[in-house]
């Protein structure tokens, strides 16, 4: 058997070293387009590879991919992040877990990851060609050809198609071709510019918990937030293009946030807090006395956004006073205009249909004999590990190439 890999990256690597595993009578090509393997494996994680997370639990792990969710359920059963962990450890890389749960070889250095793949990939004999991309696939009796850029053909048997994800639509063509549908790429992962706001002056400032909400969508998301030299940033606001990666390129990144400073804190919560600021503190000035936790810079500048002048005290404060400072402490309005990717850490929303593909196998429903793995599917994750596991996932899923067809 003669079995093409495409994609010389975290799924492609994966699934060539699990096709000899599993298939050591086979002959493994991997293909790369590029002169570098492993290139996303490298600059991850600021240079150390946040190879996955530490959320042990399949069904809680599936809550991390916008995109992804049901069809990972079941890939997980097969291979999750503990397995992740033994496959790196066995093979002599040992991980460690930070406290926000994110993984990393304890060499924090992503060349270590790069290291065993490529070594264990050698040793299984798995050939590699690089700077050869796969240009067509056409289908014939018993598998396909294919029509390589050095503008030679080659015939396999299987082929797993690990190319990872692609900004534009033109890049996914070849595979349309092959009769697959194709969710529209769009960018995920990225920051929101705010050009005409003035927050943009408290850059640094860090809030622990805040919840935003998109006016005129149902999207919502908690987390710290921190407030750049171009607008915000941090969890809440990644996970939000995360989420919102579809609608929010619907609104072309021109939309308004609601911003709750105090994460999930109701009304209530709110005014009987300043209630007890009025009873007991009402000498004191307002903006010395802070009783939300809030970063100095930022109360500054929201009670100045409320016009509430510099040596108010809070018995001064007045009713309207309070109605609007509750109003901003948790419905804070801002526009964005445009985006920003985030530390060059970005994932594709789209890709190959899921509904094509079988989440037992990753095998092609439409053409038998072809697997996917990794970014190439409509299938993305939030920041902290998320993709890279879904790549050795459906990697190590499609390496097996179970299905018993023309084998
Ligand atoms: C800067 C950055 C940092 C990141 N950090 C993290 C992190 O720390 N943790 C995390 O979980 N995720 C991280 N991600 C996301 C993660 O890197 C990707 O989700 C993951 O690399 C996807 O793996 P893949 O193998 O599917 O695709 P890729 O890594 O994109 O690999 C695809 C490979 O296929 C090759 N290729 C494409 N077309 C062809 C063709 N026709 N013929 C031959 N070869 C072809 C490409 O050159 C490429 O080498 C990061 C992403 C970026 C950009």
């Amino acid at each position: 058997m003669k079995v093409a890999v495409i994609g010389g990256g975290a799924a492609g690597f994966f699934a060539a070293i699990s096709s000899k595993q599993h298939h050591p009578e086979a002959e493994v090509i991997l293909f790369e387009k590029g002169y570098k393997l492993l290139s996303k494996v490298k600059v991850s994680g600021g240079g150390r590879c946040n190879v996955t997370h530490a959320c042990f639990d399949g069904n809680q792990l599936t809550k991390h991919y916008p995109r992804g969710e049901k069809f990972l359920k079941k890939a997980f059963g097969q291979f999750s992040t503990t397995d992740t962990v033994e496959w790196f450890e066995t093979r002599g890389v040992e991980l460690k877990t930070e406290e926000d749960g994110r993984m990393f070889p304890i060499t924090d250095h992503s060349q270590t990851i790069i290291n065993c793949l490529t070594d264990k990939a050698s040793q299984l004999g798995v050939r590699l060609e690089l700077q050869n991309a796969v240009l067509y696939i056409d289908r014939i009796e018993n598998g396909f050809n294919l029509s390589l850029k050095d503008e030679t053909h080659f015939f396999v048997n299987k082929i797993i198609v690990a190319t990872g994800g692609s900004p534009k639509l033109e890049g996914f063509e070849w595979l349309r071709e092959l009769g697959h549908k194709i969710e529209p790429p769009v960018p995920s992962l990225f920051t929101f510019n705010m050009p005409e706001e003035k927050i943009k002056e408290l850059m640094g400032v860090v809030v622990e918990n805040a919840t935003i909400k998109v006016q005129g969508t149902k999207l919502k998301q908690s987390g710290p937030l921190l407030i750049t030299h171009w607008g915000m940033s941090g969890p809440a606001i990644l996970k939000t293009s995360a989420w919102g990666a579809r609608i929010l390129s619907d609104l072309n990144y021109n939309f308004k946030i609601q911003v709750n400073w105090l994460g999930e804190a109701k009304e209530n919560d709110v005014r009987s807090l300043i209630q007890e600021q009025q009873a007991n503190h009402h000498k004191r000035m307002v903006v010395n006395r802070n009783p939300f936790g809030l970063p100095a810079r930022l109360w500054e500048f929201l009670l100045q956004k409320n016009e509430l002048r510099d040596n108010i005290t809070w018995g001064e404060i007045g009713q309207k006073g309070i109605n609007k400072l509750v109003n901003t402490l948790l419905n804070d309005v801002y526009e964005v205009k445009g985006k920003t990717t985030f530390k060059e850490e970005f994932v594709t929303c789209g890709g190959i249909a899921l509904s094509e593909v079988s989440n037992s196998t990753m095998e092609s429903k439409i053409v038998p004999g072809l697997y996917f793995a990794g970014e190439v599917m409509d299938i993305d994750g939030i920041t902290g590990g998320f993709n890279f596991q879904s790549a050795w996932t459906t990697g190590f899923i499609a390496g097996k190439l179970l299905n018993g067809s023309s084998i």
